[in-house]
């Protein structure tokens, strides 16, 4: 085999090796069937204005369901997706059916809230991504201001990254762009002045030992002022606790997003979940 063959040389190659690369030879069949097939399937995590205490928005989150092993999540396939370049028929059928789902749910009366969907780094090299988002837009009939991209920090640090246009691109159509994961990415903080950026989303990490631990209430409170001072959104990631809730209030965060408000819900769920949050007290 080519010592720099492409994706089916490399398989051919290590398979031959035992029955991990086998495994890997399958499963790629398999997440290729995955799409054709329609074995993907998004659930919506609600994300909280902690201003106004109303629904901010969804953020749109891919699952397998697998034929034999049942629910997948995405930390099992996005990456080996990648590796096999998969991810852009995955990415694309994610942005299509999320921008459906909330054109749908809009329609149906459910409040007039974006939805966010994560692109990976990889996919803004190995696909036409501004033009699928347009042509999402087009076909689903969703309006701009309704879609949110979420990319990682490490694709804003690569010098020759093709993401200033397309993320330039986006900003003229009016899409949002958030950065996920904040604050876990390298630490050069010069492209927050060189990207049209929307919103921060403080990465769930420096959020789990709050309000106890010290360092981290220092990280998030530095975050919540920069993202103020800079005139970014900043949202909140993986709060469970009511006590993260009231510090991130105290502290002047404007969104949250975690299990203390809501798991990912499938798309059949939320309308019922919408429905009844409306009547209960934000937590408990
Ligand atoms: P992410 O974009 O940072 O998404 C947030 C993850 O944190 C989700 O995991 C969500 O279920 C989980 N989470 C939310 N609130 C809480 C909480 O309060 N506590 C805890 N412990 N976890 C919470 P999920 O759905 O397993 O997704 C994992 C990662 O997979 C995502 O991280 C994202 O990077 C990636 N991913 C998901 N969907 C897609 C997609 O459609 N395309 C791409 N390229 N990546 C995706
Ligand atoms: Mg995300
Ligand atoms: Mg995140
Ligand atoms: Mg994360």
């Amino acid at each position: 085999a080519k010592e720099n063959g492409g994706a089916n040389t490399q398989v051919y190659a290590t398979s031959m090796d035992g029955t991990v690369p086998y495994e890997e030879l399958v499963l790629e069949r398999q997440l290729r069937e995955a799409i054709e097939q329609n074995q993907l399937v998004l659930h919506y995590q609600p994300q909280l204005c902690l201003k106004t205490n109303t629904l901010a928005g969804f953020e749109a989150l891919v699952r397998w369901n697998h034929p034999q092993r049942g629910l997948v999540g995405p930390d099992k396939f996005i990456a080996f997706a990648e590796k096999r370049r998969l991810i852009s028929g995955i990415g694309r059928w994610v942005l299509f059916e999320a921008c459906r789902q909330l054109k749908a749910w809009h329609d149906a009366g459910l409040p007039k809230v974006p939805v966010a969907v994560n692109i990976s780094p990889l996919e803004l090299r190995q696909r036409d991504v501004l033009a699928d988002i347009e042509l999402a837009l087009k076909t689903t009939g969703l309006a701009p201001q309704y879609l949110e991209i979420e990319i990682t920090e490490s694709v804003l640090m690569q010098q020759s990254s093709p993401a200033h246009s397309i993320l330039k691109a986006l900003r003229a159509l009016g899409v949002h762009i958030a950065i996920d994961d904040f604050g876990t990415g390298y630490s050069s903080l010069a492209y927050l002045k060189r990207y049209p950026i929307d919103k921060l989303k403080i990465d769930r990490s420096f959020i789990t030992d709050t309000p106890h631990n010290a360092d981290d209430v220092a990280i998030v409170t530095a975050i919540i002022q920069m993202g103020r001072s800079l005139q970014l959104k900043v949202l909140a990631e993986g709060v469970e606790q009511d006590a993260q809730q009231a510090l991130l209030r105290s502290l002047g965060c404007d969104l949250m997003q975690g299990f203390g408000l809501s798991r990912p819900l499938p798309a059949s769920q939320v309308h019922a979940w919408w429905q009844s949050w409306g009547t209960q007290p934000l937590f408990a």
